[in-house]
């Protein structure tokens, strides 16, 4: 049943990003309907919309074909750790694309407009810096992140071979590393590590010799992105690049930790991963022109909410 105009279907929305976009949409004004297999996601960071009469959650995996009543879907299912999305890939590649099929085979049903979460890692370790949509990427096919990198290749495919043989409204956006509350305290990536790591007074983790740079987005801006790019025209496809481009080394990134949260925590070396990008930033051109979005909260304003978040949560 609707209680609003509009019914939105959040995948993976009991996720970060997607706990964080259900609260948006929610003040927003639609009806959410959030469906989760809590792989990743956690009851925790939806626990205060459940009960609310526009909130609907539903245990439901994307690899298994669904039918619901809905206008818009947001499709967000995928662990993005690579923590997570290596410790089962065949289980990371299932969900990114039979979870994309299912996805726009819902919404060919009940034309519906569809976007999908897609990712930097398109582009793998790339040679062009920073990355423009234009460019196609290097990304290794058989390697421990291929599992995530080329699934996410190959929903952005479906995305647009849908759209060619279909006709159906798709977006497909390109998420670069984002961060803030609801970040898991075991999630693995490196901004929820460092915070954690120096909040507990651990050895600071870093990977190689932590000169390899990454640029990070505070999670609110993000979630406007993904609001604005599926309200764009309907001529407009995507894939548009959506990030902060301030970029810096993870061993600057430690360093700004360290000093933010007051910690005497030592730095410690551990091997790089394997394939692990040596620089990321977006090219957000895109962005700014077709969806007159970019990133407003600087990385010490979003850090310092992060680092409340975690030691209000460590201390809980
Ligand atoms: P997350 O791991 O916190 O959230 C993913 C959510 O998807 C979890 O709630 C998980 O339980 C759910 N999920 C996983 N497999 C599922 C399945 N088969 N069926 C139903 N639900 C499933 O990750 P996140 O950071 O919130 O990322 C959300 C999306 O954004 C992902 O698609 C990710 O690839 C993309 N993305 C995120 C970032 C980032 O920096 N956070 C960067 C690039 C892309
Ligand atoms: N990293 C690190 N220490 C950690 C976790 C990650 O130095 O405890 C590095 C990692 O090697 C990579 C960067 O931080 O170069 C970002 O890693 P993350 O897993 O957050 O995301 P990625 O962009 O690699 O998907």
């Amino acid at each position: 049943m609707r209680a609003s105009g509009r019914r939105t279907l959040v995948t993976g929305g009991a996720g970060f990003l997607g706990s964080h976009l259900c609260d948006a949409l929610i003040r927003r004004g639609d009806d959410v309907l959030c469906v989760d297999n809590f792989h990743t996601g956690t009851r925790d960071n939806i626990a205060s919309l459940v009960g609310h009469p526009r909130f609907e959650l539903l245990d439901h995996d994307v690899t298994v074909p669904l039918d619901v009543d809905v206008d818009r879907i947001f499709n967000l299912a995928c662990p993005a750790s690579p923590v997570h999305y290596q410790h089962d890939p065949v289980r990371t590649i299932r969900t990114c694309v039979h979870g994309a099929m299912n996805m726009l085979a819902l919404a060919q049903r009940r034309r519906a407009r569809i976007l999908q979460a897609s990712t930097s890692e398109v582009y793998g370790d790339p040679e062009v810096h920073p990355q423009p949509e234009s460019y196609w990427g290097r990304v290794n096919p058989i390697g421990p992140r291929s599992c995530y990198n080329e699934g996410k290749r190959c929903a952005e495919t479906l995305f647009f071979d849908y759209r060619r043989q279909y006709g159906l409204e798709t977006k497909v956006v390109r998420i670069f590393n984002t961060y803030g509350p609801r970040m898991y305290v075991d999630d693995g990536r490196v901004v929820s590590n460092f915070i954690v790591q120096a909040l507990r007074g651990d050895d600071v983790t870093l990977y190689g010799d932590g000169s390899q740079t990454r640029s990070f987005c505070y999670v609110d801006d993000l979630v406007e992105a993904l609001l604005a790019a599926m309200e764009s025209p309907a001529a407009f496809t995507g894939p548009v690049n959506v990030g902060n481009p301030a970029e810096l080394s993870m061993r600057e990134l430690a360093e700004h930790v360290l000093r933010a949260s007051g910690s005497r925590s030592r730095i410690v070396h551990h091997p790089l991963p394997p394939d692990d990008p040596k620089v990321r930033r977006p090219d957000i051109d895109l962005a700014r022109r077709a969806l007159g979005w970019e990133p407003k909260v600087p990385l010490d304003e979003g850090l310092m909410k992060t680092i409340a978040y975690f030691r209000a949560h460590l201390a809980a």
